[in-house]
């Protein structure tokens, strides 16, 4: 079957949504990149699209893209209720919600990648930097936290892979 035809609706949507809010798989490549070209010689930033590309076509990565976007594009647009409006627009550190929902896509790899996504999420790299500046008027305070798992999650991935891991999908 054609790669494009045999995605399904949500896959799609989860795609479109990330690149309608700036994200775009380069990108997250990019921060696949920056977390293991340490690890792996010659490492081409192909191999790492190729990565994050079969992360972003499992279905409960794509739930969470979904989920996350779709909080940050309502307190964007001051839809959300009292107290929860507030908390998403000005990613209240306690809230915790969104690193939740990190861990949920994260943990489809295995452990390996909790420690990529504590190392990135510190560092901010490339468009986590851009995602996280809060004088763009724009909410991201959900798709940072999934950008960086995707990224980490990815990691794994080519970890697995590289280490001939068979049960990898
Ligand atoms: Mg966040």
């Amino acid at each position: 079957m054609d790669k494009n035809t045999s995605k399904s609706a949500l896959e799609i949507k989860a795609r479109t949504w990330l690149q309608d809010r700036g994200v775009t798989l380069d990108h997250i490549a990019e921060l696949v990149h920056y977390l293991q070209s340490k690890y792996h010689d010659d490492l081409s930033m192909e191999e790492c699209k190729e990565h994050v590309d079969r992360v972003l076509s499992k279905r409960e990565i794509q739930n969470a893209i979904l989920t996350g976007i779709q909080l940050d594009v309502l307190a964007e647009q001051k839809k959300l209720e009292e107290p929860l409006q507030q908390t998403i627009e000005t990613d209240e550190s306690l809230y915790g919600v969104d690193e939740v929902i990190a861990f949920s896509i994260v943990n489809v790899y295995g452990s390996i990648g909790f420690t990529n996504y504590g190392y990135i999420d510190k560092q901010k790299p490339g468009i986590l930097k851009k995602l996280n500046d809060k004088s763009s008027g724009e909410c991201h305070t959900f798709l940072d936290d999934i950008v960086g798992a995707i990224a980490a999650a990815a990691s794994s991935r080519l970890a697995h892979s590289a280490a001939n891991d068979k049960d990898i999908d």
